[in-house]
């Protein structure tokens, strides 16, 4: 036997090994995650990482100290209705059905309910088949970009915006296309989105009232946004959908009209939520409503289902489905957001900080009087007030402060907010 028989295998199985060494090293290091992860780990939210130092300096000072203003999580208790509806639902209701696989659209009487309660407050015509039951906005987005986006395709959004979107749209190996704000009204810039609109846009996504500026779109916008999408499509021969992204539609204020979305432009997909009208984040319950005006509606529809079943949903959950029917007219206390929103609006601008008054859902977005709202961040962090910073909504400059806290943290917050404004030599607005 030559010595090269028993050399060349064990060589060979070496150099085997050193280039699945050196292709893990390329990939930087010999990490499970994934490298379309990667990056979703690093920049883990800042919203998140402001909770955790909330918690971190409650445990220091005392939680009555600390005005946490980051997290959107409602804080007013879920109307009595739910509970009720809960109850009845588990004692008067077949289990089998309460709890069982149905269609993975969601069960037929709960779409119909929606559908018909909607077409009361709105003048529209859906039906059943328009409404697909969703594991809340953030899973029918997810659903309805699964389902009409392919590879590069742009998305095109208006910031500030809530930051997930980008997310979203890579999830599906889609492109966010941001117009940036006009910070005078926070209402969309058109001149700029309609050059931003090409031949590879699929999807404008838009979200009223809006999350971090409180504010609703107009009727005149909304009419502009739907003749600008109408001409791109005939201009490039394309469909644009027009994703409505609606967690907050039931939160406005001083009477304040939210023009449904539908009735501006054929090709609209509405993504609503009962986290923030019902307080039921964690419950994780909503709908997409496909209308029959979309091109290709059924198709769209059909995918759609697909899409709820593959990424894992399967249907939307069947006890809480079976609850908002229920209380498909009910919603939360917003007098007390509406009291929470007045009392902080007044206090800031006593206190000498700029901001448009919001009219809509629970956040407010604020001038920082610093270029670099992180460092003003850090500033209103010394007072024991946490804000988020705007560039966590594609607008630097500005902060976001929400307001679904208690009437009594604003009360006492108020001091601190005056304190950092004196600090920045601000002058107040008298009242
Ligand atoms: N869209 C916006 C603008 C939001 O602010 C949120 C949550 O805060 C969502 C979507 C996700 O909502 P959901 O809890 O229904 O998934």
């Amino acid at each position: 036997m030559s010595s090269s028989f028993y050399v060349f295998p064990v060589q060979r199985k070496g150099a085997v090994r050193g280039q699945k060494a050196a292709r893990y090293r390329e990939r930087e290091d010999m990490s499970m995650i994934s490298e379309k992860m990667k990056p979703l780990v690093n920049n883990n939210s800042a919203i998140r990482a402001m909770f955790e130092e909330g918690k971190r300096l409650a445990a220091i000072y005392g939680a009555e100290n600390v005005y946490d203003f980051s997290l959107g999580n409602p804080n007013v208790p879920a109307p009595k209705a739910v509970n009720e509806a809960i109850c009845r639902i588990v004692n008067e209701e077949p289990s089998v059905m309460v709890h069982g696989y149905m269609s993975n659209a969601g069960f037929e009487d709960v779409r119909e309910t929606i559908a018909q309660s909607l077409n009361r407050r709105f003048g529209t015509k859906f039906h059943q088949g328009n409404i697909l039951m969703t594991v809340g906005a953030a899973s029918g987005l997810n659903v309805i970009l699964k389902t009409i986006l392919n590879p590069q395709d742009q998305v095109v959004t208006f910031a500030p915006y809530f930051v997930e979107y980008g997310n979203y749209v890579r999830n599906y190996d889609g492109i966010l296309e941001v117009v940036p704000a006009d910070t005078e009204t926070f209402q969309p810039d058109l001149e700029e989105f309609s050059r931003r609109i090409t031949d590879r846009t699929k999807a404008v996504i838009i979200n009223t009232p809006n999350n971090p500026t409180g504010v609703i779109y107009s009727e005149t916008v909304l009419t502009r946004l739907g003749e600008i999408l109408t001409e791109k499509e005939k201009e490039f021969g394309t469909q644009i959908v027009l994703i409505s992204d609606e967690p907050y539609r039931e939160l406005a204020y001083d009477g304040a009209e939210v023009p449904y979305v539908t009735k501006f432009y054929h090709n609209t997909v509405i993504c609503y939520s009962y986290s923030k009208s019902l307080s039921l984040p964690g419950e994780r319950i909503g709908y997409l409503v496909i209308p029959d005006e979309l091109t290709d509606s059924r198709e769209v529809f059909n995918a759609a289902v697909i899409a709820n079943r593959v990424m894992g949903a399967v249907n939307a959950p069947s006890l809480m489905q079976r609850v908002v029917m229920r209380c498909v007219d009910e919603t939360a206390d917003i007098e007390a957001y509406d009291r929470n929103r007045n009392l902080l609006y007044r206090g800031l601008r006593e206190a000498g900080f700029e901001c448009v008054k919001p009219q809509g859902a629970f956040y407010m977005f604020v001038k920082s009087p610093e270029p670099d709202e992180k460092k003003f961040c850090e500033a209103c962090k010394k007072e024991h007030i946490l804000v988020v910073p705007g560039s966590s909504f594609a607008c630097p400059g500005y902060v976001r402060i929400s307001y679904c806290v208690s009437f009594d943290q604003i009360r006492r917050s108020l001091p601190a907010f005056k304190r950092v404004a004196e600090g920045y030599g601000l002058k107040g607005l008298e009242y």
